[in-house]
């Protein structure tokens, strides 16, 4: 059994390849969007660090259970380490498990890899990237992948990266064992996510060959269509800040022509059409102003803008000084202290997430959010509606 060659360094896959899997939902739909972003710089955030760091505790957890040898954890990372990331990391490990020994229980002597590289360069140029866990028993492939994100919940199904890796994983495999199904699982323990996608073996490699390969070959030569949509904001494009059909696209929705004149209204129909494009408008706003602030922090000048001070607050210089100055004033500390309890988040932290669940469980409510709206499409239950006839669009 071939464990994962230690002379590639994880961080540098997970950032290097020009048609990442992790970018791949985007290149595949705007193919010439790799090529694009060659130009500016990557945009490794400290949520990514701290992913990296996720990573090599799951590993290192996962092969100690497995009773293997573990790499020491990159010591410059470890400022991450906290009892709440240790609690989300072994609530993954433990659903790992489960598949290892469902896999151990039906099939004799499974493959168990931990970190493995996974090439699908047949497909995609260049491309690999790392399977956290690969299992093969039998005739199922398994690939599962852990996610730390807790920002929204990675859906499982038709995900272009996990069907990569499951690819790649296959195409290690398929000479060896007769491999029939392939199935792909998100481990995203921060938000109790840990859906899956089970297709079989055929399909998967059919996908690859009419869909991946000839939008990797035209992606990997900057050719096609650009095409914005979420993928713009989600799968992080670099460009999405000075693209111009990201631009168009969102400047479309202001620039829309309702062949109306006041004192008509916008009908129900228009403002839902308005609304349905409005995230993707603001999005691009945000991030066009986000771009023109670092610019001119940077020192670039944007004719008619200035850089100001923003508002700010007073505050003490030295918050020991401040106290230890009114207690030899003999100002009572009761006075000048106040006792707060931590809140949801910052205690679970503190005392860590199991002893958060077994002590505090049955005394934290969920009060019901505020109202929002949304897409029709979106997961969560409809509210029942309050509107009247009186408040009705005519
Ligand atoms: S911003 Fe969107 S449309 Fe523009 S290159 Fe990137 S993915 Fe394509």
């Amino acid at each position: 059994m071939k464990l994962r060659d230690k002379s590639i360094p994880i961080v540098a896959e997970r950032a290097h390849a020009k048609l990442s899997a992790s970018g791949s939902k985007k290149w595949l739909t705007c193919t010439p969007s790799a090529k694009l972003e060659e130009q500016f710089p990557d945009e490794q955030s400290s949520f990514a660090a701290e992913g990296t760091f996720a990573h090599a505790v799951f590993e290192q957890e996962l092969l100690t259970r497995l009773g293997r040898p573990v790499d020491p954890l990159p010591q410059d990372l470890l400022h991450f380490d906290s009892a709440d990331l240790r609690d989300h990391v072994a609530a993954a490990v433990a659903v790992a498990m489960e598949r290892i020994d469902d896999a151990r229980a039906r099939c004799e002597d499974p493959v168990i890899l931990v970190e493995q590289r996974v090439d699908f360069s047949r497909w995609v140029p260049e491309g690999f990237g790392t399977g956290d866990l690969v299992i093969v028993a039998d005739d199922t492939l398994e690939v599962l992948d852990l996610k730390f994100g807790k920002g929204v919940p990675v859906q499982a199904l038709e995900n272009t990266q996990m069907r990569l890796y499951g690819l790649g994983a296959w195409d290690q495999f398929a000479h060896l064992y007769d491999i029939k199904s392939v199935r792909m699982t998100i481990l995203q323990p921060r938000l109790d996510n840990y859906a899956c996608e089970e297709i079989g073996a055929q399909e998967l490699v059919d996908w690859a060959d009419t869909y991946v390969a000839p939008r990797a070959t035209q992606a990997w030569a900057g050719e096609g269509e650009f095409v914005p949509g979420d993928h713009c904001t989600s799968g992080f494009c670099r460009a999405r800040f000075l693209c111009p059909a990201r631009a168009e696209a969102a400047l479309a929705v202001a620039q829309q022509d309702f062949a109306l004149k006041a004192p008509e209204l916008l009908t129900r129909e228009q403002l839902v059409d308005v609304l349905s494009k409005a995230d993707m408008a603001i999005d691009w706003l945000n991030d066009v102003k986000s771009y023109a602030l670092k610019q001119a922090e940077a020192g670039h000048e944007l004719p008619g803008f200035k850089l100001v001070e923003g508002r700010s607050n007073r505050k003490y210089a030295d918050a020991d000084a401040v106290a230890q100055k009114l207690l030899d004033a003999g100002v009572p500390e009761a006075l000048i202290y106040e006792r707060s309890l931590l809140g949801i988040t910052a205690m679970e932290k503190a005392i860590g997430k199991k002893k958060f669940a077994e002590l505090l469980n049955d005394l934290v409510v969920k009060p019901a959010g505020k109202p929002t709206l949304v897409p029709v499409n979106d997961k969560r239950q409809a509210l029942s509606s309050v509107a009247s006839a009186a408040t009705d669009f005519s």
